[in-house]
Formats: structure tokens, sequence, C-alpha cells
């Protein structure tokens, strides 16, 4: 069986370097991008050129985001997300990266994870830098655009929705209220860069862990790749779960094509789950 594989490779590694996509969220209702053969979906997401070089762009992205927002805010942690923090609270979890923006790592008591294509609950500022919370800029859109509160649609990934056949010219994006500047939610978008330090980070912990664990991610993108590239050149083993084929199939020790809860749910089997390490093998670099 799959999973009593999954379990003697996570109980054979002490230090895991866990990487998550997007099917770890899925059960919490954020739908993923990809289909099982790795292609998009729906309509590919908004890129980061067309984003920051074009007003009208923004405004279609921000009303979409008005609606799906309320969503996204609502969204709870599943098993998947609950069975990755009990692993990180036995100590056997080197680090927990995530390409997810929607913070149900956190949620479920990952507080260690890290963020590597930032967090949609935030927004900041492209000119000055400044942060702010989403859910306060959601306050300012309603007030700017109150015809558009009663919209509902069919939720997309990290906060989209899909609105089509709307007339987005009218839809009013207010500029940062100290600079003036464009505001842009604080996630790495489709097409921009992972900041190098969250990229270093996360590979020194790479490199302190005694093998990979991919939940969740077909790792297309190559941000998330990179690290599958690297766990294979250091020679370290690699297992991934997830439904469709992932871009590192051919560097895997072990594939689970099961959903991330029902692959992840002996870990949070009283009885069955693994045994704690010694504390002086747990560190922390971050
Ligand atoms: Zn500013």
């Amino acid at each position: 069986m799959n999973d009593h594989r999954l379990r003697e490779f996570i109980e054979r590694h002490s230090r895991l370097f866990i990487l998550t996509g997007a099917g770890c969220s899925t059960e919490s209702g954020i739908p993923d991008y990809r289909d099982a053969d790795g292609d998009w979906k729906r309509t590919a997401p908004v890129m980061y050129q067309a984003f920051v070089g074009d007003a009208a762009i923004r405004r279609r992205y921000w009303a979409r985001s008005l609606v799906g927002w309320r969503r996204l805010r609502a969204a709870r942690p599943n098993d998947a997300h609950r069975a990755l923090a009990r692993l990180q609270q036995q100590g056997r979890v080197e680090a927990l990266v995530t390409q997810n923006v929607d913070r149900l790592h956190q949620a479920a008591g990952s507080t260690e994870a890290i963020d590597l294509h930032g967090r949609i609950d935030m927004v900041r500022c492209m000119s000055c830098q400044r942060r702010l919370a989403r859910e306060q800029l959601q306050g300012d859109f309603l007030r700017l655009n109150p015809a558009w509160a009663g919209l509902d649609a069919l939720q997309a990934p990290d906060g989209d929705a899909d609105l089509e056949g709307l007339d987005f010219s009218s839809f009013q994006v207010p500029p940062c209220a100290h600079c003036g500047g464009v505001l842009k939610p604080d996630v790495v978008f489709f097409g921009e860069s992972v900041p190098p330090d969250r990229v270093r980070t996360s590979m020194a912990h790479l490199m302190q862990a005694d093998a990979m664990l991919v939940v969740g991610s077909s790792l297309m993108v190559y941000s998330g790749y990179r690290f599958a590239q690297a766990a294979a050149l250091a020679g370290k083993p690699i297992a991934a779960v997830n439904l469709g084929r992932t871009r590192a199939d051919g560097l895997l020790t072990l594939k689970v094509t099961l959903t991330c809860s029902v692959a992840l749910a002996f870990l949070l089997q009283p009885t069955r789950g693994v045994n704690r390490p010694p504390a002086a093998s747990i560190t922390a670099i971050r």
C-alpha cells in the first residue's frame, strides 16, 4: 500500500524538508491551478508584468479579488495541514516551505512555515514597500465600489474569483495612502521572482535535511522544482504526494497518488504516529 510506504519513508528520515503546494489546500475549498497533466485548468493567472504595467488589468484583478477574498479568508485548515503540523510538533521537520499563500499551515499550528510565494492576507506598496492587511483594503474597496459588494462568483485560486463578462473600467482601486504608489498583493506573481533571501533560507534548510517530501504540488513552477533538483543533486531521497504527474517524477524515490489528507492520515492517528526523535536533533536555521 502506498501510505504504508509513505509512513516508512517518513519514519526513516528524521529531518524532512517539506514543500507543499495547492493540492494541500484544495480540501479547504481553495481550488488549484492545474489538472492531472500539470496544465492550466482555467484562464492562466495574471502575470507580474501585466499587473505592473496595466491599470486596467489591476482593476480587473482587484474586482475579482473583492469577491475571492471573502471566501479565502473564511477557509480553514484541513487534515493535511494538521498532519504536517503534528509532524513538525514531533520534531521531524527541518523546514516546511509552502508555495501556498493562504496561511493555512500557520492556522493549523505550523508557526515556522516559510511562505515561499508570500501571503495573500497582506498587501504591499510597490513604491514605498509599506504593508497593510488585505482586510483593511477590502473595506476601502467596498466604500469606493458599493455596487460591487453583492457580487458572487466561482472561487478561483489564490483569492481570485471567476468574474467574466463584466466591465471593470469603473472599478476604483485606491493608491497607497502614504505615497500614492501602486498596491500589490504581497505574493509572488507568475512571472515574478521569489525574493532571493527566501530562496537562500529555504535552500539552507534543504541542505540540513535528510530527505524531501513534496505534498500537493506538481512542481511545474521553477521556484518549487529547483528544490527537488537540488535535493536530487545532493543525493537526498524525495517522496511526493500528488494526484497528478509532477515535473520531478523522474527524480522521485516514492510517489503517492492520493489526496494529501488521505495520504497523511496516519500521522493523525495517535497510536500510529512516528516516534519523537531526541531533542538534540532538532535545530532551526531561521
Ligand atoms: Zn507607498
